[in-house]
């Protein structure tokens, strides 16, 4: 597998077309071995692109911390080959500055995010979710400060409203800071981007990387014989639960993974690759849980193109 980059949206910044997310397996509770292992190996295979926020743990913030450690005991002298993107937007500490999208948070938060990564500036820093308290002026200008002043490259948006988006990339053209990529979530069952963010993004330019895009795990075989006991399903993380696995899933998956097998693919792996052919999509930010997940995933790179009868298939299951 050799990796592929592709330019995000009108930038001259290049993303792998596979990302690797943080957001489970790289906090305080979990094993720090193992999560060094996962993100030395994906550095090893050109997954350059490291995804983190404020709140990756648990506990909120030692995602953050591990991944400082992690430079210190050997990423660091690979800074200039990796682009690492952290966010604020979701609760991160008590009182009315730990959540939201005012100045006082952004600004305390990046500067918390940087102390724990050890990092000087963040490649990619994004607001991660629209906050209808906050007046967008307010949130877009802390961001592009935070841009003139150092502490990020580049700025994204993720899980806004198509016209916030829009508005907040007007704001931000006029003070000559371009936003670089939108993030959300996308995948064969949530097609949430494609039915209307697509147009905003061509228009815009903007890069688009997609979240979740294994579904937290539906979308390989992990559940087709059950739920395992290490699973995300399994674990208290109250993200994925073991009542989504229904009967009418499984089904689902099934029948998607009897496609995949068809394709010579791992379902994580068509999964991924039918992501990977739609020319919106600049890179997908996958978990891993293991350095093998990881390289299943990664195969995905190297997926046959799909036919037009596979499309159909996969729709007739999705849609
Ligand atoms: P995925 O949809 O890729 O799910 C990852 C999970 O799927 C793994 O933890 C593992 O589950 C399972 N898995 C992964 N690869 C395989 C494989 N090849 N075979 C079998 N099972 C596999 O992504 P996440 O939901 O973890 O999200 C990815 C990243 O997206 C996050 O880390 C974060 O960076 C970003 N994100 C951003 C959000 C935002 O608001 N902007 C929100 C959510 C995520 P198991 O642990 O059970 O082994």
């Amino acid at each position: 597998m050799d990796m592929k980059y592709r330019f995000c949206g009108r930038s001259g910044l290049q993303l792998p077309v596979i990302s690797l997310g943080m957001w489970h397996n790289f906090g305080g509770v979990d094993s720090y071995e193992n999560a060094r292992d996962i993100a030395f190996h994906a550095f090893e295979k050109g997954v350059v692109h490291f995804d983190l926020a404020n709140n990756y743990g648990p506990p909120p913030g030692s995602a953050e911390e591990n991944f400082g450690k992690m430079m210190r005991d050997g990423l660091a002298t690979h800074r200039d080959e990796i682009i690492v993107s952290s966010k604020a937007g979701h609760l991160m500490w008590d009182g009315p500055y730990g959540d939201g999208s005012s100045r006082k948070y952004i600004m305390a938060s990046i500067n918390q995010s940087l102390r724990r990564t050890g990092l000087e500036y963040f490649d990619i820093f994004y607001s991660h979710r629209y906050n209808p308290e906050t007046p967008l002026e307010e949130t877009v200008q802390a961001l592009v400060d935070i841009v003139k002043q150092g502490k990020a490259l580049y700025i994204g948006l993720s899980k806004y409203p198509v016209d916030k988006a829009m508005e907040a990339c007007a704001m931000m053209k006029a003070q000559n800071v371009r936003c670089l990529i939108y993030q959300d979530r996308y995948n064969m069952l949530v097609r949430r981007p494609e039915e209307q963010h697509v147009d905003f993004l061509r228009d815009e330019q903007l890069g688009f990387i997609a979240f979740s895009p294994l579904a937290q795990g539906l979308l390989t075989n992990r559940y087709l014989n059950g739920i395992p006991v290490d699973s995300r399903a399994a674990r208290p993380s109250g993200f994925l639960h073991r009542e989504d696995i229904t009967p009418e899933m499984v089904d689902k998956i099934s029948r998607l993974n009897q496609i995949a097998l068809s394709r010579g693919q791992s379902l994580a792996q068509m999964a991924l690759s039918w992501l990977l052919a739609k020319p919106v999509v600049t890179s997908v930010i996958v978990g891993a849980s293991s350095v093998r997940q990881l390289d299943d995933s990664l195969e995905a790179v190297d997926a046959p193109d799909f036919t037009t009868d596979e499309l159909s298939a996969i729709d007739s299951i999705i849609l």
